[in-house]
This record gives C-alpha cells, sequence and structure tokens, in this order.
C-alpha cells in the first residue's frame, strides 16, 4: 500500500501548455523551440541524465549527408541554431568542416560528380589536391591520397557535455521545467500520468527514441520502424592539445548518406565496396572520426538493424573499424579507452523522419536515424509552428 507521502505525489497535478517525453536532442530541441515560441514547457525522461542515442553519438552536425531541398536547408538551418545555443549555453562547438577523402579511382570519380552538382559545388564546398587536403588536415595519410571534398558546413559538438548541460540552460534561460528519472507512463490529454504524478498539459510530443513500447506501442507497430546498434569506440584526449581539424571519412562513408545516393558512378564505388570488403558490408562498417572538447577522438561505427537488438558487442568490428581508420588517418595517440554501442530508430521506407499524431493534441517525433544531432532544431521548429 502507498504511504501518504507517496499518494499526495502521485496525486499531485501539475500545469504547463506542452509536456516533452524524453530528453535526448529531439526532445530537448522541441523544448527550445516551444519556449522560444512562449509555450510554458515541461520536460521528462525516465533517466538522470539522458543516456539514450544523443550523448553516444560523434556529435557531428552533417548537413554535407543530406539530399539537396528541404532536407539539406533544415540541416543548415540546425547548424545555425546548434551555433546560436552553444554559444548562449557555453557548450563546445568545433565548426572545423569535414573532408571525405579518396583514394581509390571510383571514390574519386564518385566526388568529382558530386563536386558537379548545385549542392556539391556551393556552401563553399571544393575538391583539393591531395597537397591541398594535408594542408587542412596534418591527420589525413597522403600516401595513395587522390584528393577530398572539403566542406565548411560541417561541425562538432559534444553530445555528452550538451546532452548533459542544454536541460540546465532550458531551465535557466527558457523556464523550461525538468523532470529527470521521471516515466511517462500514460498520456490521456490534458493528463500526463507519471511515475512522479499527473500533469495536465494542452499538448504533448513524444520524442521517446529507441523505446516504441511504452507509449503508442500499437502506433509504433504500425509504422516502417526498427533499430539500428552501432559500435563505437574513443581514445583517450590526445596529447599536446592536439586538434582534430575537419571531421574525417573516406570511400566506404559515400555509400552511407542520401547526398550521394543517386550519382550515376556511385553503384560501380559500391559494387566495388562490396566485392573487395564482404566483413565492412556485413557489417554495415563504414568510418567517421570526430573530436571532443576534453581532445578525445570519436571512431565509428557498424550498423545492424532489427527490433532486437544483441546485447553484445564484436571486437572483430572493433578491430576492422580501426584497420580502416588507420587506412586514412594518423593521430598521436589511437589506443582506445572507450567503447560502447548506442541504438538509433530508424525508418525502413527510406522516410527521413517519423511526425505522427497519435492522437489530438500528441505528437511523436522519432526515426531521424543516424542524423537526430543534424536535424533535431530544424526539424523541431517546423513541428512547433505546426502546433
Ligand atoms: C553511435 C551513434 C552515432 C551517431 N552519430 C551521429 C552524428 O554524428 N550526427 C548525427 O546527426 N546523428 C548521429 N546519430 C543519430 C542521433 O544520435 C540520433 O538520431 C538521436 O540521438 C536521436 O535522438 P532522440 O532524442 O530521438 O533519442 P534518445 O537520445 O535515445 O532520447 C530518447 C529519450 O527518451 C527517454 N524516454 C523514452 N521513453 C520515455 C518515457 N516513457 N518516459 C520518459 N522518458 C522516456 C529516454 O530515456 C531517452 O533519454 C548517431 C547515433 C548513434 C547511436
Amino acid at each position: 500500500m502507498a504511504t501518504p507521502a507517496e499518494t499526495s505525489l502521485v496525486n499531485a497535478t501539475h500545469q504547463a501548455d506542452l509536456a516533452i517525453v524524453g530528453a535526448g536532442i529531439v526532445g530537448l530541441a522541441h523544448a527550445l523551440a516551444a519556449a522560444r515560441r512562449g509555450l510554458r514547457v515541461v520536460l521528462f525522461d525516465r533517466t538522470e541524465p539522458a543516456v539514450g542515442a544523443s550523448v553516444r553519438n560523434f556529435g557531428l552536425v552533417w548537413p554535407v549527408g543530406q539530399p539537396a531541398g528541404a532536407r539539406h536547408d533544415r540541416a543548415l538551418r540546425s547548424r545555425e541554431i546548434w551555433s546560436e545555443v552553444a554559444n548562449a549555453a557555453g557548450l563546445h562547438i568545433d565548426p572545423a568542416g569535414s573532408l571525405h577523402l579518396a583514394y581509390r579511382a571510383d571514390e574519386w570519380t564518385v566526388l568529382r560528380e558530386f563536386a558537379a552538382t548545385p549542392l556539391g559545388s556551393s556552401h563553399g564546398r571544393t575538391l583539393l589536391t591531395p597537397k591541398e587536403t594535408v594542408a587542412r588536415s596534418a591527420t589525413v595519410e597522403l600516401n595513395g591520397l587522390l584528393g577530398a571534398l572539403w566542406s565548411p558546413t560541417e561541425a562538432t559538438v559534444d553530445p555528452r557535455q550538451a546532452i548533459r548541460r542544454l536541460p540546465a540552460w532550458l531551465a535557466a534561460a527558457h523556464g523550461v521545467e525538468l523532470h529527470f528519472g521521471t516515466t511517462v507512463r500514460h498520456i490521456d490529454l490534458p493528463n500526463i500520468e507519471t511515475t512522479a504524478g499527473t500533469w495536465q498539459v494542452n499538448q504533448a510530443i513524444v520524442c521517446s527514441g529507441q523505446d516504441f513500447e511504452t507509449l503508442y506501442p500499437e502506433i509504433f507497430a504500425a509504422h516502417p520502424i526498427t533499430r539500428c546498434k552501432l559500435q563505437m569506440l574513443r581514445t583517450a584526449p590526445q596529447p599536446d592539445k592536439w586538434h582534430l581539424g575537419p571531421a574525417l571519412c573516406a570511400g566506404l562513408t559515400l555509400a552511407h548518406y542520401d547526398a550521394f545516393k543517386n550519382l550515376r558512378s556511385l553503384p560501380t564505388l559500391v559494387a566495388r565496396l562490396r566485392a573487395e570488403f564482404p566483413f565492412h558490408h556485413e557489417h554495415g562498417i563504414h568510418v567517421l572520426l570526430s573530436q571532443t572538447a576534453a581532445g578525445e577522438l570519436t571512431i565509428g561505427d557498424s550498423h545492424h538493424y532489427g527490433l532486437t537488438v544483441d546485447p553484445f558487442d564484436r571486437e572483430d568490428i572493433n578491430t576492422t573499424i580501426m584497420a580502416s581508420l588507420r587506412a586514412f588517418a594518423r593521430a598521436p595517440d589511437l589506443c582506445i579507452a572507450e567503447r560502447w554501442h548506442g541504438v538509433y530508430p530508424k525508418l525502413t521506407d527510406g522516410a527521413s523522419e517519423l511526425v505522427v499524431a497519435a492522437a489530438p493534441g500528441v505528437w511523436i517525433v522519432n526515426g531521424l536515424g543516424g542524423a537526430g544531432m543534424t536535424m533535431s532544431f530544424g526539424l523541431a521548429e517546423e513541428v512547433v509552428a505546426r502546433l
């Protein structure tokens, strides 16, 4: 039986205009967009602090990976908001851009074709010779390098720092009410039933990440959404304040992002990569390199799809990621200090996000796949404008 204190907690009723479930980047971005429009926002997360996909990623804000049009525009708007928020909240942001490196003729052909498109030739994007590439990044392996695509639109944030500090800043600067360690059990507007009592709100946005089972499981089940598990690695801080500069990737990554999807030269590259690297193909390995505020290098990743996530990480995948990294990057200390995996929801029909009305006044925003850090701030402005 509940004690009197527990009973009064459970019966407590609180009020706000909008409830947000989930304090990952999607929930935080919606809290900001709503608060900027003057709404009183209450934000819930089951854990304290949030430990979902948003603290487990590279921190790469990566417009260059998005296809031309609305998605690329949204990514650029997100990057703008990241800069504003980082300045206001005192967060690390490194606007160092990115380099896509080519070591094989078919990779260079894809980059040349991309650089001839409006997307690849605007926003300061340009092809570099090997000499120009190493002038931009001393990390790049010069041996065998044919050239690179330079893009200045990418920025790196520190996900662990940002996701932990943003809630406190949202509370202080925008009056967002925070309830961590609080699971939202049921929504029946105006009531939001949580493990810490019932709130009354006009509207709710459910940003529950890979939890498809607690709230509106039937709606998730009716949409083509699954989970993707990714293995990640991190070094200790690099010595002597060594700076990575542009985030780096190479040929495998060209097969991963939608920005390159419709290039005529891509199928030839993909066919060669599949034949030459069957293990990479089987485990969805492509390699990105970013750096945290403290100077650690973040390295990954692999991709395994399915609703049930294998709890066991494979060391042969980590070894392959590191071997692929060493083919294009040199850094003072590539000894691994941490390994982990993350899980993000992914739509299997190729859509870039799931924004769906779950009930009158309740929206689900999910399924941003591997681009949540890149897209959330821009998407949230669009969603909140429609409320
Ligand atoms: C390894 C990895 C690398 C990535 N790299 C990048 C990158 O570099 N750039 C990029 O743009 N994207 C990247 N992504 C993708 C990005 O991290 C995700 O798209 C994004 O974090 C998803 O955010 P989210 O808020 O939906 O989910 P989450 O961060 O998982 O947050 C969901 C939150 O909801 C809470 N929650 C769920 N249900 C409830 C409930 N009922 N009550 C209370 N709380 C609840 C959970 O506790 C959780 O904190 C990467 C992802 C991974 C896993």
